[in-house]
């Protein structure tokens, strides 16, 4: 069904196996994907933007502890927190990315300030930490950031000697990545995507998330956000490569996620997923993964949440 307006969200694509989360945990992440796209929606509901309301539903899960972006983000091996975030502006085609932050609030503002203000596209590390701090933004402690369950996943990763996906950690306590896409009642679409990365990740490894075509893209026609093996994602400009098969190639949303996602990513062994959204505001939700933590809020088709492949 067609929406005038909507938004959808995810928390992260893996192996969530629903024996490993019981009850409250699947209740406590369904609030946490609630919150979050009522916050998204409300905007859109009041005639706001669909870059604002991609921007204040990143910031909620950014902020939920839940997640892996913002506070409860995965450790790298050296046991600290790198977040990486995007942005991008359909109607304008501008984009705003920051990589390799520590401290960092709430990563998606930054990269809309980066967006809005510099005139860059992506700043990294300690130029974008003095980016940070020169435009006035919140700096919390390291404790902020860390959580006991993302400790264990570390300990676990590295005596396993991997690198994860936050939710591939048979740990109870998963979930991932966030990111969403809107559709605004003028015709704008936006997108945008947050992360911690992958756990026991080297220092100063970038995944998909800050990387405009590969973890994020929005223009006239879509807005896409994946989740996943970072790797693979870049490799293959999954988010580009969707909106090039809507534009060129003449696919609906889902016919080009679903040969991205299946015929392209899964056979190389590129685990994830992503949500989009058209122009018309169909929502479609694609992942070949066991799971994507998923959420959709449309005028006309409602509030809808999901985590497994149900
Ligand atoms: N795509 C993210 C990365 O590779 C990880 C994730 O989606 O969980 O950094």
């Amino acid at each position: 069904m067609h929406n005038n307006f909507a938004i959808a969200i995810h928390g992260g694509a893996g192996t969530l196996d629903p024996k490993t989360i019981n009850s409250d945990q699947k209740k406590a992440y369904n609030d946490g994907l609630k919150v979050a796209i009522e916050a998204g929606y409300a905007v859109l509901k009041k005639g706001g933007n669909a870059l604002e309301a991609v921007e204040i539903a990143v910031i909620s899960l950014e902020d939920c502890p839940l997640f892996n972006a913002g506070r409860g983000s995965v450790f790298t091996h050296d046991q600290k927190v790198e977040l990486d975030a995007s942005i991008m502006d359909g109607f304008t085609g501008e984009a705003g990315a920051v990589a390799s932050v520590s401290l960092i609030k709430n990563p998606v503002s930054l990269a809309k300030n980066i967006m809005v203000n510099s005139d860059h596209v992506l700043l990294s590390g300690v130029g974008a930490m003095e980016y940070a701090f020169k435009h006035g933004f919140k700096f919390e402690s390291e404790s902020y950031f860390h959580t006991d369950f993302r400790l264990e996943q570390l300990l676990v990763a590295k005596s396993q000697n991997r690198v994860t996906l936050d939710h591939n950690i048979l740990i109870p306590k998963p979930i991932g990545t966030v990111g969403a896409v809107a559709l605004d009642s003028s015709g704008k679409i936006a997108a945008a995507t947050s992360t911690g990365g992958m756990t026991n990740k080297r220092f100063g490894r970038l995944g998909d998330t800050p990387i405009i075509g590969a973890g994020t893209w929005a223009d006239h026609n879509c807005g896409v956000s994946c989740t996943g093996h970072g790797e693979f994602f870049i490799r293959n400009v999954v988010a580009y490569d969707i909106a090039c098969l809507i534009k060129y190639k003449g696919l609906s949303i889902e016919e080009a996620c679903s040969e991205v996602v299946f015929n392209k990513l899964a056979p190389i062994g590129g685990e994830g997923g992503l949500i989009a959204i058209d122009k018309q505001g169909v929502i479609h939700f694609s992942f070949n993964s066991v799971g994507m933590y998923r959420a959709s809020y449309g005028d006309k088709t409602g509030l809808f949440t999901g985590i497994f492949r149900d």
